[in-house]
């Protein structure tokens, strides 16, 4: 595997390759990579010629100072990994090579109410974080494909419109979420769990396949407060459930409301923010 700290080296290896091989596939992260992170990149390499894979712990879509300092950083391990997968070639750029020229730079996008719900309500300014990088990491690497998880539903609703908006030939591919063995999420953050929060954890799993069941039987509000009584456990700070239509991320009143219906589960563990969703109905 290739390792460039610097966008124009990334850029000429990915020029010479892309002459013989394509198509070239991107899968964008934070690094403490996890199996979750590793099912993207047998994705790309199942579909792509060339995998590239960047590790950037992007300060612009931390809204807490103390979230983006707490964020776990594990290179070494990242590296191993992806050199056992068989990953291409590891962008690791610096702060500055991102942005170049400060942080505030970058195109304004209109995402309607998609970057106002869940998330963007309860961590202002994330979206635009993210929307941001991504804009300017794909300007880097310029991939056929891009690879995010399902497991960030919304990330993925919004940087499918962005790709829209700007007419990008990207094509967008979205992988299912990967757990543990309880059902808990793999998550970077998961890290900062101890053993006994990490199993206080998989309630949140636990609502959303509650939620499944309950569907034929009740509707959505009905639902929310029943899921809602169950997430009332000690060490769980719950945040948010919402059954939303999976496009427009408006929440739904009942399941004939529309044709994809996903449910999202924000809470707390200890000090450690979790996510997750199940597809109701597609
Ligand atoms: P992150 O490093 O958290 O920014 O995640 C990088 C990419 O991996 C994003 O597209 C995430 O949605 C995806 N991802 C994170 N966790 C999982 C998981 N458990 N299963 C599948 N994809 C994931």
């Amino acid at each position: 595997m290739y390792l460039f700290k610097k966008a124009a080296q990334l850029q000429e290896f990915l020029s010479s390759r892309r002459e013989r091989s394509r198509p070239v596939g991107f899968v964008p992260t934070m690094g403490a990579l996890h199996e979750g992170h590793l099912s993207l990149i047998h994705l790309s390499r199942s579909n792509d010629a060339v995998t590239v894979c960047s590790i950037f712990v992007n300060p612009t879509q931390f809204n807490q100072i103390i979230d983006l300092e707490k964020y776990p950083r594990t290179p070494a391990k990242d590296i191993r990994m992806l050199v056992k997968v068989g990953c291409d070639a590891l962008f690791m750029p610096t702060v500055d090579e991102v942005y170049p020229e400060g942080k505030q730079i970058g195109r304004n996008f209109d995402f309607g109410n998609l970057d106002k719900t869940m998330e963007g309500h309860f961590r202002p300014g994330h979206f635009a974080g993210v929307v941001q990088v991504v804009d300017r990491l794909l300007e880097i690497v310029r991939p056929d494909r891009l690879y995010m998880g399902q497991k960030d539903f919304q990330q993925a609703a919004i940087v499918r419109n962005m790709l829209h908006q700007v007419n990008s030939p990207v094509e967008l591919v979205i992988a299912p979420t990967v757990r543990e063995a309880g059902g808990l999420a793999m998550s970077s953050r998961n890290e900062r769990l101890d053993p006994a929060l990490m199993q206080t954890a998989t309630i949140l799993y636990q609502s959303l396949m509650n939620a499944k069941e309950l569907m034929d039987f009740y509707n959505p509000q009905e639902i929310k407060e029943k899921v809602l009584d169950k997430l009332s456990v000690p060490g769980i700070r719950f945040e948010y459930f919402e059954i939303v239509d999976g496009h427009t991320l408006q929440p739904v009143r009942s399941f004939d409301d529309a044709e994809f219906i996903v449910a999202c589960v924000a809470a707390w563990a200890g000090d450690v923010r979790l996510i997750d969703n199940m597809i109701l109905k597609r």
